[in-house]
């Protein structure tokens, strides 16, 4: 038996079976990682999305070592170094002048978004959120609520009430899902797990008028977007529509669990003293790496270079869509590319891993793409030939 097969023997009688892996890993470099078998593959998963810079980055590992030798935890009742400068770096970023409160997952930093904008509608009676079908924001009680999607609701009633489903890029349905109780809308740029759909230009300023007009809160949930992913720092940047607070994790701190709501000047206050909170968030280590993430993102223009090697990417997929009936569509932003299939995305996924690649589905019939911002072009040529490949496998040639 392979190392593989009794690591996964062993995983399934002591892991609870949500998730049903058929690999597993050992150690990761670059824009690749191996199996405890020995077997290379280049992942186009990230870890979903989280590896921006790379897996074994020695300047996050380095920020991490040192850190961790130094001090790993000390509880919010005290501020530390790191946290404090991350805070700093990323209401730069943003530019909206406000204010951070840290988490440790994409759910949690969503789920203090939900609960500031519920304490800032408070004063008015309103707590409802409005959020987009086929949206992704998370998997506890509050946040799972706010996903608009059957498959991931069920059999967890009853779930918080305080949402409603608006259709994502229609901004009618948008308008038609608002009512007096309603405080914010939330969404993704470029949805996700919903199918990497973009957000249009038009949709995007539409729902940033209508907050402005209706005293709503704009909450966009970055969480899978940010760190340089669609070519911009934070995609909302790539509309030039600024939210009133948007939420970071996976590529935050570079493979350590971190989330972040990064809230504008608007919001900065909505939270007071003892009024939220988490142990870890803001953690020494984690802030360290993301430090680290965001020094390597800046020097090495991460954001421009996942808008060029995305386009290649595009193209090249452009092509095979051309060439196959059964490909139906490529779309997304920067390098967060969705190949839609008629049929089944995981057969196809699971031929890409036979031939050594590793992407993700998003939905049934999309299979998703989320390489490292570090790709290089000879790299990105051997992933195309190995997605060419897979292809003839599955659909002929
Ligand atoms: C992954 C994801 C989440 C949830 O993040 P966790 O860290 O798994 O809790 C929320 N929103 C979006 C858009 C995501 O992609």
């Amino acid at each position: 038996m392979s190392k593989n097969a009794d690591v996964i023997d062993i995983y399934n009688g002591v892991v609870m079976p949500t998730y049903t892996p058929s690999l597993v890993l050992y150690s990761g470099k670059g824009v690749t990682v191996a199996d405890v078998d020995g077997r290379k593959y280049y992942d186009f998963t990230s870890g979903i999305g989280v590896h921006t810079c790379g897996y074994g980055n020695p300047a996050i590992a380095e920020a991490i070592a040192k850190q961790a030798a130094q001090l790993t935890h000390a509880s919010n009742l005290f501020a530390n170094v790191p946290q404090t400068a991350l805070a700093k770096k990323l209401v730069e970023l943003s530019g909206l002048g406000g204010k951070v409160f840290f988490a440790n997952s994409g759910a949690e930093a969503n789920e203090a978004a939900i609960k500031l904008a519920r304490k800032y509608g408070s004063a008015t009676g309103r707590y409802e959120v409005v959020t987009m079908k086929n949206g992704f924001h998370g998997r506890t009680l509050a946040t799972l609520a706010a996903t608009g999607q059957a498959w991931c609701q069920e059999g967890y009633d009853p779930l918080p009430v305080g949402f409603a489903y608006a259709d994502f890029n229609d901004l009618e349905s948008v308008k038609a899902a608002i009512t007096d109780k309603t405080v914010a809308i939330m969404l993704e740029a470029v949805q996700g797990e919903g199918g990497v759909n973009p957000a249009t230009q038009e949709f995007m300023e539409g729902v940033r008028a209508l907050c402005d007009e209706k005293d709503l809160l704009m909450i966009v949930d970055e969480v899978q977007t940010g760190m340089g992913r669609t070519g911009t720092m934070f995609a909302w940047q790539g509309y030039g529509v600024q939210p009133d607070m948007f939420t970071l994790a996976k590529a935050l701190a570079g493979g350590l669990p971190m989330g972040a709501l990064v809230g504008s000047a608007k919001v900065a206050d909505v939270f007071t003293a003892s009024s939220h909170a988490s142990t870890f968030g803001g953690n020494p280590v984690a802030a360290s790496a993301a430090l680290a993430v965001i020094g390597f993102t800046e020097k090495n223009n991460l954001p421009q270079k996942a808008a060029e090697m995305g386009r290649l990417l595009i193209e090249a997929l452009q092509e095979k869509v051309d060439a196959y009936d059964q490909l139906l569509e490529v779309r997304g932003k920067g390098m967060m590319v969705g190949l839609v299939v008629d049929g089944d995305a995981k057969v196809l996924v699971d031929a890409l891993k036979e031939m050594g690649l590793l992407a993700l589905t998003a939905g049934p019939n999309v299979v998703r793409f989320l390489p490292p911002l570090v790709l290089k072009e000879d790299d990105l040529e051997e992933a195309i030939d190995m997605i060419s490949d897979a292809l003839d496998n599955v659909y002929g040639n």
